[in-house]
């Protein structure tokens, strides 16, 4: 089964990668620490007015950047349909050539176009972030009624952070998700996972400004656009450093991080900002609410039974 996000299902993939020795940590679980590391980087990067309401419940919602990946894992389905397009728009794919301007933005005329089959294949990150984008504003109309609807607006704050940060990814963007295409399989691992864990201890995430975002959808696409076309130098600097070091070892991601490295701590610095202006634009849309100051509670949601 496809899968993409900034996790590696299981061990298997590092064992391969050869980093096992490097991780003091459950393999598996830092995919899930790379959401949750750029949300915490992200809650620093919000306006003063935002900051100190989700830096109240920092925890909880760095924690729940990661659920929907772990959705993918439960099966369950959203309003869009399975979970695991969610994730991803292979905006290459379409017969067209970057920056994509033919590509419509709009759900509909997408699959009017391109028909479901292929609309399907490609994934629906752009409208997922999109629906959870609006889920956000309507929570931040509702901020202040009580701890639930606080509940309700940081957590729906952390899923749409885990969409945001998913745009970021080249391999989240490109119909060579894994370097099946052009014979470097495993790619999307070596990238986003074993290189990030074998330098997180000194990364420093660029900084990028906080922007304004006055169409959630063409934020999107932008956002993809831009990760398409970083796929190339990252397929560029694994081909290189395969062919010095073929055995995947120390030698080849000390390589591999000399030719992308840069490139990856520009990528995270800009989701973590991504994050922030997304979040502050949600709120601007409701119409700039007054946020609660401290007092923390968790209680269901107030539709749930
Ligand atoms: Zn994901």
């Amino acid at each position: 089964m496809r899968f993409r996000s900034w996790i590696v299902r299981g061990g298997a993939a590092l064992a391969a990668a050869g980093v096992l020795v490097l991780t003091p940590a459950p393999l598996g679980a830092w995919g899930l620490e790379v959401h949750r590391l750029i949300t915490d980087r992200a809650i620093d990067r919000l306006p003063v007015d935002l900051r100190p309401f989700f830096d109240a419940d920092r925890a909880f919602v760095v924690e729940h950047a990661a659920d929907p990946d772990l959705w993918k894992a439960m099966d369950l389905r959203g309003t869009l349909g399975v979970e695991a397009p969610n994730h991803y728009f292979d905006i290459d794919g379409l017969g067209s050539a970057p920056p994509f301007a033919d590509v419509p933005h709009d759900r509909r005329a997408f699959i009017d176009k391109y028909g479901s089959a292929v609309a399907n294949r490609t994934g629906r990150l752009p409208w997922q972030m999109a629906a959870v984008y609006a889920r956000l504003v309507d929570a931040f109309g509702r901020v202040g009624r009580g701890a639930a609807a606080d509940t309700d607006t940081r957590y729906l704050a952390a899923v749409l952070a885990h969409y945001v940060e998913d745009a970021y990814v080249p391999f989240h963007a490109v119909v060579n998700y894994d370097g099946q295409l052009t014979g470097q399989r495993g790619v999307h691992a070596r990238f986003e996972t074993a290189l990030v864990l074998g330098h997180a201890h000194a990364m420093t995430f660029a900084a990028v400004p906080v922007r304004p975002v006055p169409d959630i959808t063409a934020f999107a696409f932008e956002t993809i656009v831009d990760s398409a076309a970083l796929a190339a130098p990252v397929l560029d600097a694994d081909r290189r450093a395969a062919a010095a070091h073929p055995g995947y070892d120390a030698a080849y991601y000390a390589m591999f991080w000399d030719g992308c490295g840069t490139l990856l701590t520009r990528r995270l610095g800009e989701a973590a900002s991504g994050v922030a202006s997304v979040v502050t634009a949600a709120w601007k849309a409701a119409g700039q609410p007054d946020l609660p100051a401290a007092r923390v509670e968790h209680l269901a949601p107030q539709a749930a039974r």
